[in-house]
């Protein structure tokens, strides 16, 4: 019987109600016993306005799950583990690379375990993928993540502002899955931003990346796209096609569909904080942030029409 981890979510919004809540309630190996969020409640737990109230109220608890927009992660994160809680971070990890650093000293300071989450590496099709390109010559990968920016981010303001990402808050799960699967490390080369006149992030975004063998690597990201959603990623090799879609949630090498199980990308995140937690380790992988973080110094920015939501 797994020990019970007393935890808590702060920032209950879209991803906390479609994903944790529900990930959580169905974990045995854990016991959600209170929420902080400035506005939000959830039913049967105790709830606060901020991190610090929580904190300073619940002494039995062990852990934080942060689910607030990254812009207000580091300051939470840092309360929690100065306060000796596990923390597991919500993607992107943060508003800068560099803070990710300093709550992984924090962590290791403090002797608590600190997850970066990136849920997309949780899709069942990515270890089957990593394990397949292992052994392969890669000669081309083209990956496309594009959706409808009105659909899946109506209202959110924090989203366009610096920290937000932008595109690159979807985008950045195809990074997460590309730094997972593809056996050799590659980097930006150039990319070209399309930045809304109105708007700090861009909307959509053209990249160019090689490995050490100059292997063209592009990637498209656009929230421009029509209602159905494509977020797929094609590794071409020497013998095969090897092709992820839907997020990872399907598998097809050379056109047959392999048998990966089903979707369980945050029951997989809850799954493996427990176990970080339960052996005292962190996971902390901050290189799809940096890619990012690459793509805002190297890009090309080309400013478009205004986007009005
Ligand atoms: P959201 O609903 O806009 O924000 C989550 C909640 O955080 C809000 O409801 C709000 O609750 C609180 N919050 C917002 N701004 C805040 C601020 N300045 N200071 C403190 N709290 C603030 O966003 P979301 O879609 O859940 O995304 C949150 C994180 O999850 C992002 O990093 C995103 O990349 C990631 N994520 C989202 C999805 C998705 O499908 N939406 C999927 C995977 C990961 P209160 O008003 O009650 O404080």
């Amino acid at each position: 019987m797994k020990e019970k981890i007393a935890i808590a979510i702060a920032g209950v919004g879209k991803i906390a109600r479609d994903q944790h809540l529900p990930a959580l309630a169905a974990n045995p190996g854990f016991d959600l016993i209170a929420c902080s969020s400035r506005n939000a409640q959830v039913e049967g737990v105790r709830n606060y306005t901020d991190v610090e109230a929580l904190l300073a109220a619940e002494p039995t608890l062990q852990a934080v799950s942060l689910c607030a927009p990254p812009q207000v992660r580091f300051a939470q994160a840092k309360a929690a583990l100065i306060a000796g809680k596990h923390v597991m971070l919500e993607k992107p990890p943060g508003a800068s690379v560099a803070e990710i650093g300093v709550l992984a000293e924090l962590a290791r300071e403090h002797k608590v375990s600190l997850f970066a989450t990136w849920h997309s590496r949780h899709a069942p099709g990515v270890e089957a993928a990593r394990s397949w390109l292992a052994g392969q010559e890669i000669t081309a990968v083209n990956v496309q993540w594009k959706e409808d920016v009105r659909r899946w981010h109506p209202n959110q303001d924090w989203i366009w502002q610096p920290g937000g990402l932008g595109v690159f808050d979807p985008g950045i799960n195809a990074l997460s899955i590309m730094t997972r699967i593809l056996p050799h490390a590659f980097f930006l080369k150039s990319a070209e931003l399309f930045v809304p006149g109105n708007r700090h992030n861009p909307i959509a975004a053209s990249l160019n990346f090689n490995d050490a063998k100059g292997t063209a690597i592009r990637a498209e990201f656009d929230w421009r796209h029509g209602p159905e959603e494509l977020w797929q990623i094609e590794v071409l090799t020497r013998g095969a096609t090897l092709l992820l879609t839907q997020g990872g949630k399907q598998l097809h090498i050379d056109g047959k569909a392999v048998d990966i199980g089903p979707e369980r990308e945050y029951p997989g995140l809850y799954e493996r904080f427990h176990e970080l937690v339960s052996t005292g380790a962190s996971d902390v992988d901050v290189s799809p942030l940096q890619h990012v973080a690459d793509a805002m110094l190297l890009g090309d920015r080309h400013v478009i029409e205004p986007f009005v939501e």
